[in-house]
């Protein structure tokens, strides 16, 4: 069957989460388990966290191609390779950096003397805290 593009027009995900954050994930084999995001994907929603989770590959013996290699002992050996794979966004919080809790996002404005001085901000949304979690 051929390949249909799909017509739906594709809609800029915005993430709340972004390199760098830390967060916690909420749901799946991995709950509980707090990482650095390594990568956001917000195209397809998701995140890929340090540590979590991981999916295991295994790669086989394949010949060296360095030049000169021949031969039985020319061969790059094969293994097992654990990498994380990519989490839906909605399956990690961030962990508010000023009470060290995972939050849901908020976003404020910070004020200034001019409306154009405004800049948006993430922040916590925890009653108690509310700090900025963009530092
Ligand atoms: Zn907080």
């Amino acid at each position: 069957m051929a390949h249909v593009k799909r017509s739906v027009p594709e809609e800029p995900v915005k993430l709340k989460v972004k390199k760098g954050d830390l967060v916690e994930v909420i749901s799946g084999k991995d709950k509980g388990k707090q990482g650095e995001i390594l990568q956001a994907l917000p195209k397809e929603n998701k995140v890929i966290v340090k540590g979590a989770n991981m999916m295991v590959k295994h790669t086989k013996d394949r010949p060296s191609r360095a030049p000169g290699a021949s031969g039985p002992n020319n061969v790059i050996k094969g293994g097992r390779i654990e990498k994380e794979a990519p989490l839906f966004a909605s399956k990690v919080m961030v962990v508010c950096p000023n009470c060290k809790r995972p939050t849901r996002v908020g976003y404020d404005f910070r004020e200034g003397d001019e409306k154009l001085s405004r800049r948006k901000f993430r922040k916590c949304k925890h009653p108690d805290c509310g700090k900025s979690i963009d530092g």
